[in-house]
């Protein structure tokens, strides 16, 4: 697209653009009497209209129907969990069995390393993304320690290149070849949470799968982000987190993959609990564990309705959608037009002052970039937050700002951008 500095521009990109109407189905915070500029989607999503009635009905229900509530009503809680999984699977391109709604992101984590990371003296390592998000380090050095090995040897972190800001692929393969026979796992994020880097999971899969290793993901930021398409990538398992591209609110409920492939493995140990149980028999409270064929099979525990219901909420938006590519044609848009404004303002004042770390190529990205302010970064971001944009602030000197195409527009976009050229002489 041959994108233009001028709000004229971003004006007829919003009348032209097909997703402008979901954008009134979001709660937008206001600011001084306005609608903020919301770039924080990678953070919290914001609350769908329809959140409120879809918790109280199921505060009604319970009111009610009290415990008749997991066998009555519209949608009876037993199965509530399993009338989000056709939306998820759409999501991550997966089949219905292959996902599981349940528990919050670090705990699928760990839940899944007893599945998948089951390492002996010879196959204990496991390769990771240098500067990965803390709590996945913090898992995965637990888990290895929980075996009895040394953390300091059995992970084996990829940075870039010495003057490279992302990884290469190439690289990525390379050093799992390199450990082919001391590979227990290969555990990576879908896309980076500080560079916005979105790496290339079918190659990583292929790569692990080769010298016979698992490939699992933690798609906490790629999920309702980017199309993917785990089944065919061949990933073991996967899980994600639902509060941020996908709007589930604050805490709201974790999701896992695991490949089919896995279902009938019975050398897979299960950290069980009665609601992984299958469940024509699960009320028989017959001893001995027997789990569901599925993903469903990894359950644990009692599902959360009520926070499932605020969940819900926002999978009738993805439904509406239909088909992920959809959104991420927007998505290449609008974040292509947020990295043109700030090349300008670059060009415009003949240095560059905003830095974007996250890959140029946009098959490598999703909608957010990381911006290195490098004057007054923290007051940069402080002048943005006065003037109604919410970004998101990390240490030392990046600005995460994210677009994200159901609810953000081109106008907020082409203001934001206004707002850091003005912040030059203002702060
Ligand atoms: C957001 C995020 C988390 C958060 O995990 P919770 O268990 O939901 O607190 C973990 N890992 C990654 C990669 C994330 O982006």
């Amino acid at each position: 697209m041959n994108y233009q500095n001028n709000l004229e521009f971003a004006k007829q990109q919003d009348q032209v653009d097909p997703l402008k109407d979901f954008r009134s189905r979001f709660l937008i915070p206001q600011h001084k009497g306005e609608d903020v500029i919301y770039l924080c989607g990678n953070s919290l999503g914001l609350q769908p209209t329809s959140a409120q009635q879809h918790i109280n009905d199921q505060l009604d229900n319970w009111k009610n129907l009290a415990v008749e509530g997991w066998f009555q009503g519209d949608d009876p809680w037993l199965d509530y969990h399993k009338s989000l999984s056709g939306s998820i699977a759409r999501i991550v391109g997966a089949q219905e069995n292959e996902v599981a709604v349940m528990n919050s992101l670090t705990v699928n984590l760990h839940l899944l390393m007893v599945s998948f990371y089951k390492p002996d003296s010879k196959r204990y390592k496991v390769i990771m993304e240098g500067g990965a998000f803390p709590s996945d380090q913090y898992a995965m050095e637990s888990q290895v320690k929980y075996h009895g090995y040394d953390p300091a040897d059995a992970i084996i972190e990829i940075f870039p290149r010495e003057g490279e800001l992302t990884l290469r692929t190439e690289d990525i393969v390379n050093s799992i070849q390199q450990n082919q026979n001391e590979l227990a796992l290969v555990l990576f994020g879908g896309i980076n949470y500080y560079t916005g880097q979105f790496f290339d999971l079918k190659a990583i899969a292929d790569a692990a799968h080769n010298v016979g290793a698992y490939a699992g993901f933690d798609l906490a930021h790629a999920a309702g982000n980017v199309p993917l398409q785990l089944h065919d990538w061949g990933a073991d398992f996967a899980c994600w987190c639902s509060y941020k591209y996908m709007n589930s609110g604050p805490g709201g409920v974790s999701g896992i993959f695991v490949h089919e492939k896995h279902f009938t493995d019975k050398q897979l140990n299960r950290f069980a609990g009665w609601w992984g149980y299958r469940q024509d028999k699960r009320f028989l409270m017959a001893p001995g564990f027997d789990p569901a064929i599925g993903a469903n099979g990894w359950q644990v525990s009692t599902a959360p309705i009520l926070l499932l219901s605020l969940f819900k909420a926002s999978m009738t938006i993805f439904d509406a959608l239909g088909d992920m590519n959809i959104l991420r044609k927007k998505s290449l848009l609008l974040t292509g037009y947020l990295e043109f404004l700030i090349n300008e303002i670059n060009f415009n004042n003949g240095e560059e002052i905003f830095k974007i770390i996250t890959p140029a190529d946009p098959a490598s990205r999703g909608c957010q970039l990381s911006v290195v302010c490098k004057r007054k970064a923290k007051a940069t971001f402080n002048f943005l937050a006065e003037n109604g944009v919410i970004g998101d602030w990390r240490e030392p000197d990046v600005i995460r700002l994210s677009p994200v195409p159901l609810y953000n527009t081109f106008q907020d976009v082409y203001k934001t951008a206004q707002l850091l050229n003005n912040s030059i002489t203002a702060v």
